[in-house]
């Protein structure tokens, strides 16, 4: 039996906390239904297609102890150690994640001022005014997010001048970035343009989005 279902109507968020520890085989899984949007479970009776559009977020430590790169407290694993447990997650499927981001461990002092951080509020109309952004942007299309966005349609809706175009090419050069990389950098600087409510992406938002790339840590 073979079910070709292509339902996008369905959409959710997959969460793997301790990324690493779910182990190199099953990530590598996770590459196909990240790619298609689908994914296909095969068995002797036949192969069965189930939607599977999702956006997937993952937090892993530094190291196995958690304190690699921190400033206050000495990690004590062993370099051979810590690479072993970066090179769970490949190459391949890093190169499919769009945004990395450090999270530092949080100062006393800030845990315990009175200043507050931006309200949960004022997000929420940043991100409305982005997605409206999008929906104006793909009326009449089938897509629904910059996320979606192939090379042909980046090209069109991801226009950048000059001086984007030269910081995107050294980047590209020093950071041995691939065309997947490449196009993932387009397309978040279209986001973070959106977000800022402009049209037109500037060489800040390229800027913005190579840093959200991730840096080797060992
Ligand atoms: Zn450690």
């Amino acid at each position: 039996m073979d079910t070709d279902c292509v339902c996008q109507t369905h959409r959710g968020v997959l969460f793997l906390d301790e990324l690493p520890e779910f182990g190199h085989q099953l990530l590598e899984l996770l590459r196909q239904p990240l790619e298609d949007k689908m994914v296909t479970i095969s068995r002797a009776m036949g192969s069965l297609t189930f939607p599977a559009s999702f956006m997937l977020v993952g937090a892993m430590n530094p190291c196995p102890c958690g304190y690699y790169g921190d400033p206050e407290k000495e990690c004590t694993c062993a370099l051979s150690l810590i690479s072993r447990y970066q090179r769970r997650i490949s190459g391949p499927f890093i190169d499919r994640v769009d945004i990395f981001v450090d999270v530092p461990r949080v100062d006393y002092e800030k845990l315990a001022s009175d200043a507050l951080g931006e309200m949960s509020s004022s997000v929420q109309a940043r991100v409305e005014l982005g997605r409206a952004h999008q929906q104006r942007r793909f009326d009449g299309t089938h897509l629904t997010s910059n996320a979606e966005m192939t090379p042909g349609e980046i090209r069109d809706f991801c226009p950048i001048d000059g001086t984007a175009q030269s910081l995107l090419q050294a980047a590209m050069k020093q950071l041995n970035l691939s065309a997947r990389a490449f196009h993932r950098i387009l397309k978040l600087a279209r986001t973070i343009a959106d977000l800022d409510d402009r049209e037109s992406i500037a060489a800040a938002d390229i800027a913005e989005a190579i840093q959200y790339r991730p840096r080797s840590l060992v």
